[in-house]
C-alpha cells in the first residue's frame, strides 16, 4: 500500500486525505497546531455545493447561515453597489473552528491519521523527487507529499530548483489582512449590513464592516504590510460612518495573509502536489479559497487513485494540474488580472467608475459559481455596456489603463489555454516559462 503525507492541515489537504483514505490509502496529516487550535477565531463564507462535490456530508443546519449581500463603495461613498445574487447561488457562513471540526471528524471516519503539534521544516528529497518531510520530531517518508501548508509553505519554499516549482509569490499578489470582531456599538438598524469599502482611506486596499447581531466584523486588507497603529487609525476612520463598529475587541484581532494571484505555474513534481493556498487556489479578486481547494482535492484524489503503479511522478500528477486549470485555474488566472487592475486606479478614478455606471452592481455580484470573467460580465445589459464605453472614452487616461488591462487579460487567456494537457518534460518547462513571463509582466 502506498503511503501519503499531507503536510499541514489545510482544508484542501484534509479533504484530499479523506477521499484517499476512503479508497484504502494510508494517509497521515502533519499539522503544527494542536487540534483545538485549528483555524482562526472568525467566520468564513463559501459555496455549500463543494461538500456534495467531494461526497462530504453537509454541516448541520444549526451550524451555518446564508451570507448577506455585500454593498460596495468607493472612497467618496456616493454610490453603493449592492450585489444581486439569486438564492440558489448564495454562499454559507460558518465558524472556521466548526468547519475544521466537521472535516477532521469526517477524515477520521474515513481512516485518516492526524499528527498534531508536528511542525514541518521542509521537504526530504532524493535528486528532484520529494520523498518525505523533515519535522521537528524527526523525518517522515512517503510515496507522495501533498502540500497543504498554506501560502508560506516550508515544503514549497525549500524544494530544489530542479523540481521547477516557483516559490515566489510576487508583488501585489498577497493581501495583508487584519481582521477583528468588535462589539456592536448601536442597536439601530443598519442598511448595509455587509459593507465593502474600496480605497476607503485613499489607500490602495479594502475594508469590510459587517454588522452582525452580536458584533461588528472589521477586515482591513492592503497590498503592503501595516502596523497595529495603522489598524487602530483605520478602525477610527471607519467608525465615523459606521456607528455599529464598537471599540471593544471581542474576537480575532490577528494579522494574516491571503494569496490573490494566478494559480501556481507548476502544482506538481515527482512525489509532490500542492493544494490550497500553497498553490494559490483562491478566487483572486475576493480571496475565497475553501470551496476551490475542496474541488481540487477531488481532482487530486482521482488522479492519485488512477495511478495504479503508484509512480506519483510529475508525469502522472500532471493530470491533476491539467484538470485544475481546465476546470478552475484558467478562469482564475484571468480574474487575477482584474485584481491587478485595482492596483492601477487612483481613488478618484475608482470614484468615477462607480459614480458613472462603469462598474455596476452586477459586476460585483460574485457568487458561488463565479469561475471566470464571463460569469461576472454576463449580468450586464447592452445598455450598461454602452454606458461603460461612453464614460470610459470620456477619460483618455482611464481608457489607456483599461486597454492595458484588456491586453493582459488576452495574453493570460492565450497562455493558459496553451497549457499542455499531456505531459512532456520539454513542453511543460516551455509552458511554465511562458506563463510566468506573461503573469509577471506588469500592467
Ligand atoms: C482573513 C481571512 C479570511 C478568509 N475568508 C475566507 C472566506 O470567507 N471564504 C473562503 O473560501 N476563504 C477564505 N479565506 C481563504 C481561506 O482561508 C484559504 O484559501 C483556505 O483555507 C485554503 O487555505 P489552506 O487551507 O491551503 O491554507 P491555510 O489555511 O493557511 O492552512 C494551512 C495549514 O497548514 C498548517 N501549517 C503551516 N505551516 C506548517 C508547518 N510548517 N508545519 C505543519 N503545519 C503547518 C497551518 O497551521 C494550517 O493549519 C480567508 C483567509 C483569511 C486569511
Amino acid at each position: 500500500m502506498s503511503r501519503i503525507i499531507v503536510a499541514g492541515g489545510g482544508h484542501g489537504g484534509i479533504a484530499a486525505a479523506s477521499l484517499l483514505a476512503k479508497k484504502g490509502v494510508d494517509v497521515t496529516v502533519y499539522e503544527k497546531n494542536p487540534e483545538n487550535g485549528m483555524g482562526y477565531d472568525w467566520t468564513d463564507i463559501f459555496d455549500p455545493k463543494a461538500f456534495r462535490e467531494i461526497d462530504m456530508p453537509m454541516m448541520p443546519v444549526t451550524r451555518f447561515e446564508y451570507k448577506e449581500h455585500m454593498t460596495f463603495y468607493s472612497r467618496n461613498e456616493l454610490t453603493g453597489l449592492r450585489q444581486q445574487i439569486p438564492p440558489e447561488k448564495l454562499e454559507i457562513k460558518v465558524e472556521r473552528s466548526d468547519l475544521y471540526r466537521h472535516i477532521i471528524k469526517y477524515a477520521r471516519e474515513n481512516g485518516v491519521k492526524f499528527e498534531f503539534e508536528r511542525e514541518i521544516l521542509g521537504p526530504l528529497t532524493s535528486g528532484s523527487r520529494v520523498i518525505g518531510v523533515k519535522t521537528d520530531k524527526g523525518n517522515e517518508y512517503a510515496d507522495l507529499v501533498i502540500d497543504a501548508c498554506g501560502l508560506d509553505s516550508p515544503v514549497k519554499k525549500n524544494l530544489p530548483a530542479s523540481c521547477g516549482v516557483n516559490p515566489e509569490t510576487g508583488k501585489n499578489n498577497q493581501f495583508y489582512v487584519y481582521r477583528a470582531f468588535y462589539n456592536r456599538a448601536t442597536e439601530d438598524e443598519v442598511e448595509d449590513k455587509y459593507k465593502v469599502c474600496l480605497f476607503g482611506e485613499g489607500i490602495l486596499g479594502i475594508a469590510w464592516i459587517a454588522t452582525e447581531k452580536e458584533y461588528t466584523d472589521l477586515l482591513i486588507g492592503r497590498f503592503e504590510p501595516f502596523t497595529k497603529e495603522e489598524t487602530d487609525r483605520a478602525a477610527e476612520f471607519y467608525r465615523m460612518n459606521n456607528p455599529s463598529l464598537g471599540r471593544e475587541l471581542k474576537r480575532g484581532g490577528q494579522f494574516v495573509k491571503i494569496p490573490v494571484r494566478q494559480p501556481l505555474s507548476k502544482l506538481v513534481c515527482d512525489g509532490y502536489a500542492a493544494i490550497g493556498d500553497s498553490a494559490y487556489m483562491t478566487v483572486p479578486i475576493i480571496g475565497s479559497g475553501i470551496a476551490n481547494c475542496f474541488r481540487a482535492a477531488k481532482m487530486l484524489a482521482d488522479v492519485v487513485t488512477d495511478d495504479t503503479d503508484r509512480a506519483f511522478t510529475e508525469q502522472t500528477l500532471w493530470k491533476y494540474q491539467a484538470k485544475y486549470y481546465t476546470k478552475l485555474g484558467a478562469g482564475y488566472a484571468v480574474l487575477a488580472c482584474v485584481k491587478e487592475a485595482l492596483t492601477l486606479f487612483t481613488p478618484d478614478e475608482l470614484d468615477y467608475l462607480f459614480d458613472n455606471g462603469v462598474i455596476t452592481a452586477s459586476d460585483l455580484s460574485i457568487d458561488a459559481d463565479t469561475r471566470n470573467i464571463f460569469n461576472i460580465m454576463h449580468g450586464n445589459t447592452l445598455e450598461t455596456y454602452k454606458t461603460k464605453v461612453v464614460e470610459v472614452v470620456k477619460d483618455p487616461a482611464l481608457l489607456k489603463k483599461l486597454m492595458r488591462v484588456g491586453a493582459k487579460i488576452s495574453a493570460v487567456a492565450a497562455v493558459t489555454s496553451a497549457m499542455p494537457r499531456l505531459w512532456s518534460k520539454a513542453r511543460v518547462r516551455a509552458w511554465v516559462k511562458a506563463y510566468e513571463t506573461v503573469i509577471c509582466r506588469g500592467l
